[in-house]
């Protein structure tokens, strides 16, 4: 089995690269075993494929230099947090056994990302009861509930907090979202369908808003994150 130090959880298959590459980056250079499960293939999307996305994902693995990453396929644009779509997340948690999960914002533009962060935080919290039951390849789980669940700060402005220094991470996150070619500014692609996200704005906006929170804590790039848990610390100085 392989155990992993976080697990990011996110719904489409780019939301973590956008949301905390650099977190994650930051994580394995210090020795932590980091993951991706996709919840879905994004297959509803505007340009590209789900095929195409497999590979780009695939490749923004190797770029971060992930433990892990695997998509669960739920149905893009429709999944419920509903028991069916909950034992399946349920049983990615118990798969990686991680001490911190990593979901989507609260809420956005895009409303299955406040969907996702719900059927993730519920299935968190389910994942921790013995008496439901999840079998992966025939063998029975065991139940897990990892210590902390936080939350990634997407398209809709949200107040973060907990802000994390990710400088030195911050060319290394950009080249893992530009793996997905499909979604994102890319010149080759110019006859494609213009989207939200394809424009080269949008990537200027995602480094706008790191420079943002990185200036509030002093650093040039930073990513911000919320919890519903009230945050504790064993001393002061690790606040700072
Ligand atoms: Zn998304």
């Amino acid at each position: 089995m392989l155990k992993l130090d976080i697990l990011v959880l996110s719904v489409h298959p780019d939301d973590a690269e956008l949301g905390c590459a650099g977190t994650i980056l930051k994580h394995i250079a210090l020795g932590k075993k980091v993951g991706i499960v996709d919840l879905t293939r994004g297959e509803l999307v505007t340009r590209g494929s789900a095929e195409i996305r497999d590979k780009e994902a695939a490749a923004s693995a190797q770029i971060l230099g992930l433990a892990a990453r695997e998509n669960l396929g739920l149905p893009d644009g429709f999944f419920q947090n509903d028991k069916e779509h909950q034992l399946k997340v349920i049983a990615a948690i118990r798969k990686y056994q991680p001490q911190i999960i990593i979901t989507n914002a609260y809420h956005d533009r895009h409303p299955d990302h406040g969907r996702a962060s719900n059927l993730v935080e519920t299935s968190t919290f389910l994942s921790g009861l013995r008496k439901i039951e999840t079998s992966v390849n025939g063998e029975l789980q065991q139940p897990w509930r990892p210590d902390l669940l936080l939350h990634f700060i997407q398209d809709e402005y949200i107040k973060p907090d907990i802000l994390i220094d990710v400088t030195d991470h911050w060319d290394k996150k950009i080249e893992s979202i530009h793996a997905f070619g499909s979604q994102f500014f890319n010149p080759n692609w110019e006859n494609e369908p213009q989207t939200y996200i394809s424009s080269p704005e949008f990537i200027q906006v995602i480094e706008a808003r790191a420079r943002e929170f990185g200036k509030v804590i002093q650093v040039k790039y930073a990513e911000g994150f919320t919890s519903r848990k009230i945050l504790g610390v064993d001393n002061l100085f690790n606040l700072l």
